[in-house]
């Protein structure tokens, strides 16, 4: 699911995806990559349609579904702008941990688990993979089918299978999406969500629908964009099918001994907790490492200095998902909080933490209260947020890289 890293980080999930837009985008700069090419050719598909119609009824789509879907299908350039993005710089792991997992993500998902009880309870049953975890995804694929994507699926991905890179993947892709109108598990006007085609409550690719979704409500139809209790049944179906250990803790923040090196560590290096126990690493409150977390590997996403973690396989199962460290951490994350965890106890190494998604709105509320033009108060710090915050932190001698923190927020806050 390669590109359902593109999805996840570059375009589908609001939230994470304005992180790295707003962190990383020059809206200008960006526009300019993709459009002159993009624009200058026409949207007519007919040709393209054409030339996929017989590898379309080897792939057993119909003649009346490819009829349905596929006359007079409009390409959308867009979706190819986004193919082609590239971010100029990353954004730090503490501020996409910090809107992906606040305070108020942790109160809808306690809600959700009390929403959901039942239904949790027959995945966990049947699938092996525990509540929290299931809910921590559904928050962070799509803030609890909140935010699905606005792409109609057929349009985007009959864009991707006729231009840009990867043609050949977004054609497998586009084929199942009309299998599974074919199929009847959703309604043509309902199958929307990422420029890149992940979609529904957990934003599953076509193909991994196919897959790994389920009719877990017994309606007949798995309906990953209408059913909440098919899509956190389909979600505990993905995880056990990507080997997840059932009581097995997903890993635990620990303590490093000063010194201890950190390279050539990470998820894949897995070892005894006895050795990790022998080179001196203890639990954040110095205790002893449980030997339930069999073997594990250390996982640092900003060096020594930072939280560091010990991860299992079940680690590597969340990882799957989106195929990002940052990602699964952030599911990891949530599902401790879900329990009832606190933050980590180990801060991230900047002088300045990232903002929660009620102080983003905050800040924007400070941003138009000294008269800038920043669009909607959305929480979500887009180009035009982040103008406004160069500008102020230019005002106050601070660094002016527009990026929103604790520091610019804090300085607003005193006037
Ligand atoms: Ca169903």
């Amino acid at each position: 699911m390669g590109l359902k890293f593109f999805s996840r980080l570059w375009a589908t999930h609001p939230v994470s995806a304005s992180l790295v837009r707003l962190a990383a985008m020059n809206t200008v700069a960006a526009l300019a990559l993709a459009a002159p090419s993009a624009w200058a050719q026409s949207t007519d598909l007919s040709a393209c349609m054409a030339e996929l119609r017989p590898a379309a009824r080897t792939a057993k789509v119909t003649d009346t579904t490819w009829a349905r879907h596929t006359v007079g299908l409009q390409a959308d350039f867009s979706v190819i702008e986004k193919l082609n993005f590239q971010p100029e710089f990353r954004t730090a792991i503490w501020d996409y941990l910090s809107a992906l997992v606040d305070d108020e993500r942790v109160a809808d998902g306690a809600a959700r688990l009390k929403e959901q009880r039942a239904a949790l309870a027959r995945a966990e049953q049947r699938f092996g993979v525990d509540a929290a975890t299931v809910v921590a995804v559904w928050g962070v694929e799509s803030n609890f089918g909140q935010t699905f994507g606005k792409y109609p699926l057929v349009q985007a991905l009959g864009t991707l299978s006729c231009h840009g890179r990867r043609q050949s993947y977004f054609r497998g892709e586009f084929f199942a999406a009309l299998r599974i109108l074919q199929a009847g598990h959703i309604a043509p006007e309902r199958l929307v969500g990422s420029w890149a085609g992940a979609f529904g409550h957990t934003q599953f690719m076509p193909s991994t629908f196919e897959r790994l979704a389920v009719d877990f409500d017994g309606d007949g139809r798995a309906d990953l964009m209408d059913s909440s209790v098919d899509a956190l049944g389909s979600t505990a179906n993905f995880l056990a099918r990507a080997g997840w250990q059932t009581g097995l803790p997903w890993g635990i923040e620990v303590r490093l001994p000063s010194g201890m090196s950190v390279a050539g560590e990470g998820r894949r290096s897995k070892r005894p907790v006895t050795d990790w126990t022998a080179r001196g690493v203890r639990r954040t409150d110095g205790t002893a490492l449980p030997d339930s977390l069999g073997a594990a590997g250390l996982l640092t996403l900003a060096g020594a200095k930072g939280p560091a973690f010990l991860v299992t396989r079940n680690f590597d199962a969340l990882y799957s998902y989106n195929a990002a460290e940052s990602y699964g951490l952030a599911i990891a994350h949530l599902s401790d909080r879900l329990r009832g965890a606190g933050p980590f106890t180990t801060p991230w190494p900047t002088d300045d933490p990232g903002l929660s998604r009620a102080e983003r709105r905050e800040l924007q509320g400070l941003l138009v209260m000294r008269g800038h033009d920043i669009g909607p108060v959305d929480g979500m710090l887009g180009n035009q947020s982040r103008v406004a915050i160069r500008t102020e932190q230019q005002r106050l001698g601070h660094e002016a890289d527009g990026r929103g923190g604790q520091k610019i927020l804090k300085a607003l806050r005193g006037g």
